[in-house]
């Protein structure tokens, strides 16, 4: 007769096998993250080298809002920085759409590059973070540039972006000032509050504007106004001519109305013409005065601090906003307190600091 074996605790066969699942888990995932961490390591390298492939690879990775892909990012990042780079020049050109703000880049670029420089244009979408739409990145762009092996153009990324447009743009510029482009040319529509957004990331801040137009009809606002360096009246060129020297006479009277800059810089306005390549060249010198003049007052570097404080604190807003909305007790109670408010129960007031008491009495 056999021998009946003992049997066996069902629970503890479970517990085994379970054991054994987990730790596989725990190997693979362990195997997974150093494979990664390599990749890193690799891209890394790559983008030193100048190599526009893996300083794309490296811009997708810092665009995603998966948690892992965030790890190896801000790995990325931190390899980056703690590299010494040289000093790069950071440009915002903005203006509405249609203004002619790719054809100027190309001719700048074209310009910037025969003259050795290595550029990157990056984009900053407004209507990517509402519509889900693109207005800068539907259409084919900078076809000549593209093609310049000195240059690194970055289509538009659309939908939300981990931390908002800044954080992307930011760490973009790092990544792309590793690979040795130091000229960074940051590209904006020019109609939303991002312009806004865009001078506390660049040095520089370009308004290209049409000749004939009042501001509000071409839907420039007084606050990007005010915060540009230099404004060129675009498309100076055929018929245009008569219209754009008038434009920058207007110009030039009304400017004393806006406030003088910390920069101690007075802007300047100029024509230019993308098509004929009038007024490229001297565009470009104005950037190079004004660094030159801001980096002999102290202003250069100051600006640049004060930009790494805004985007510390606007990250710190950004994680507690959704660590208070993103709150389950915070979720249900503010349904409430929304109905309270609606009836003039409670003010607007005393409902946000109960919900913040809540809050903070969960921390
Ligand atoms: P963006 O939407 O601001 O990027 O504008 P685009 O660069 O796409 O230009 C819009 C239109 O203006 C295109 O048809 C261009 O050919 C035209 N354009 C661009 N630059 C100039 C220029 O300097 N002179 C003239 N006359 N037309 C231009």
């Amino acid at each position: 007769m056999k021998k009946k074996s003992p049997k066996k605790n069902i629970s503890e066969i479970r517990g085994v096998k379970q054991t054994q699942t987990t730790n596989i888990e725990a190997i693979k995932q362990i195997q997974l993250r150093r494979r990664s961490l390599l990749d890193c390591e690799t891209l890394f390298n790559n983008i030193i080298k100048g190599d526009r492939t893996a300083l794309s690879q490296g811009i997708t990775l810092i665009e995603s809002a998966k948690h892992d892909d965030r790890v190896l990012a801000n790995t990325l990042i931190n390899k980056c920085l703690s590299r010494p780079k040289p000093q790069s020049i950071r440009v915002g050109i903005t203006g509405v759409p249609g203004v002619g703000k790719s054809t100027f880049i190309e001719s700048l670029g074209q310009y910037l590059t025969e003259r050795g420089e290595r550029i990157a244009v990056l984009a900053i979408d407004p209507s990517s973070n509402i519509t889900k739409g693109s207005i800068l990145g539907d259409k084919t762009r900078m076809m000549t540039l593209v093609q310049n092996e000195n240059a690194f153009i970055r289509p538009t990324p659309t939908g939300t972006v981990l931390g908002g447009v800044g954080q992307y743009t930011r760490e973009a510029i790092i990544l792309c000032e590793t690979a040795g482009f130091s000229t960074i040319l940051i590209e904006t529509v020019g109609v939303g509050q991002n312009e806004v957004t865009v001078n506390e990331i660049v040095d520089f801040c370009m308004l290209l504007k049409l000749a004939g137009a009042g501001d509000e009809l071409q839907g420039i606002k007084r606050g990007v106004i005010e915060m540009a360096d230099s404004i060129l009246i675009h498309k100076a060129d055929g018929d245009n001519i008569k219209a754009a020297k008038l434009a920058k006479l207007e110009f030039r009277n009304s400017l004393h109305l806006y406030a003088q800059k910390q920069s101690g810089w007075q802007p300047k306005i100029q024509l230019c013409s993308s098509l004929t390549g009038k007024g490229i060249k001297e565009a470009w010198q104005l950037v190079e005065n004004y660094i030159s003049i801001t980096q002999s007052n102290g202003y250069f570097e100051q600006n640049r601090e004060n930009q790494n404080i805004f985007w510390m604190k606007k990250a710190i807003e950004n994680k507690l906003q959704s660590s208070f909305f993103e709150h389950p007790e915070i979720q249900s109670e503010i349904t409430k307190q929304m109905e309270r408010v609606k009836t003039n129960m409670v003010t607007p007031f005393q409902a946000a600091e109960a919900l913040f008491d809540l809050y903070k009495s969960r921390l």
